[in-house]
């Protein structure tokens, strides 16, 4: 139950960071939060404030429970771990469970939430500066199985952001350095790793098989990868969660298979209303997620949260996602989230549209997007 305060004739109740307030000139408002402190039927419930208030109807009571629940006022103290978490899990995830609850109905089990974290798999694209936050967070969070690919070498001016790597690896495989490290940190999760440089759709395709989202902060090679990547993700039905810095901003975006405008809806939207962009893009500068020059940071942490939240959003459904098909952005100068562009799915879409075949079944054009447009 969350804290309730009558003052004049007005019932405030709190919980969540919002206040609410409801009328309540006779107090029975506040009666009835008295008694669903969970140990009441609903018949008890209404035979209790019936007592004190004859008038209230049992049908009244039903439908303000709904309404209170629906405000999310109510907690269901009742809701089990039993057959879904261990003590560990329990223990070691009880403030996820405890955010989670924040967002459960009575018809909800806040410990469902986790055990879909726990159960779920999770491909990440990238373990460079948002790829290290992203694998570490991932592990915070409980995801139980991860698969990263990675090719590259540590730098060392990776070391202003790349946090699972030291000053002694620089030269060394940056995949392993980071499994070893997370796995320190949650010896629990589950990762597997390839350790090479995707060079086709297939490979890409190869690296989500069975994944319930794929999270992509790769950036190399910059014209194809994000093709390879939407081909692949759309062809095997795959959530993609993107995004990146570019200098004094970040951009994130999320596509789901069937539901949204796909990454080549994008680029033919842009290319069919917008001359400027499209003469851009033919002069192969195209747009790109993530830059080279400049990463800051806290730039790269907001990224990570950002797409992090887009995650266990679509891993859990504890509320939908918030960048389906629409390109948001965050400027340093002053943090204001605003949707930068948005775009729905084309029909004609050769990749996600009507006619599209499946990738997988056209092996021999990895890189059919990219190439020639
Ligand atoms: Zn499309």
């Amino acid at each position: 139950m969350t804290p309730v305060f009558p003052v004049d004739g007005t019932l405030y109740v709190g919980g969540y960071g919002q206040v609410s307030e409801i009328p309540d000139e006779d107090g029975a408002i506040r009666r009835l939060f008295e008694l669903l402190d969970g140990t009441r039927t609903v018949g008890q419930v209404h035979r209790e404030l019936a007592a004190d208030f004859p008038k209230v109807t049992e049908a009244e009571v039903v439908a303000a429970i709904e309404q209170f629940d629906e405000a999310g006022f109510l907690l269901d103290e009742g809701a089990s771990a039993e057959g879904l978490l261990d003590d560990y899990e329990l223990a070691r995830w009880a403030r996820n469970i405890n955010f989670f609850g924040s967002y459960s109905r009575l018809s909800d089990n806040k410990y469902r939430y986790q055990r879909r974290l726990l159960d779920a798999r999770v491909t990440l694209l990238g373990l460079g500066g948002l790829g290290c936050h992203l694998l570490l967070d991932l592990a915070a969070m409980g995801v139980g199985h991860v698969r990263v690919v990675e090719f590259d070498k540590v730098e060392l001016s990776n070391l202003n952001r790349q946090i699972l790597y030291r000053d002694a690896d620089v030269g060394q495989p940056k995949i392993d350095l980071a499994v070893r490290r997370v796995k320190a940190f949650n010896p629990r999760i589950d990762i597997e790793t390839i350790p090479r440089k995707l060079n086709s759709t297939q490979d890409v395709l190869e690296a989500v098989a069975d994944a319930d989202v794929v999270i992509s902060v790769a950036d190399r090679p910059k014209m194809e990868i994000n093709h390879w990547v939407n081909e692949a993700c759309v062809s095997a039905g795959v959530p993609l969660v993107t995004g990146g810095l570019d200098t004094q901003r970040l951009v994130y975006f999320t596509m789901i298979p069937g539901q949204t405008g796909c990454i080549e809806c994008w680029r033919l939207g842009v290319f069919r209303t917008d001359q400027v962009s499209a003469t851009l893009l033919s002069e192969k500068r195209e747009r790109q997620i993530g830059g080279d020059n400049a990463a800051f940071v806290p730039l790269v942490t907001m990224t990570t949260g950002l797409l992090l939240g887009e995650t266990v959003r679509l891993l859990t459904g504890v509320a939908p996602p918030i960048a389906g098909g629409r390109l948001m952005q965050v400027r340093f100068d002053d943090y204001q989230s605003t949707e930068h562009e948005r775009w729905e799915r084309l029909p004609d879409c050769p990749v996600c549209g009507d006619k599209a075949a499946p990738a997988a079944a056209r092996p021999d054009r990895p890189a059919a997007v990219a190439a020639g447009q």
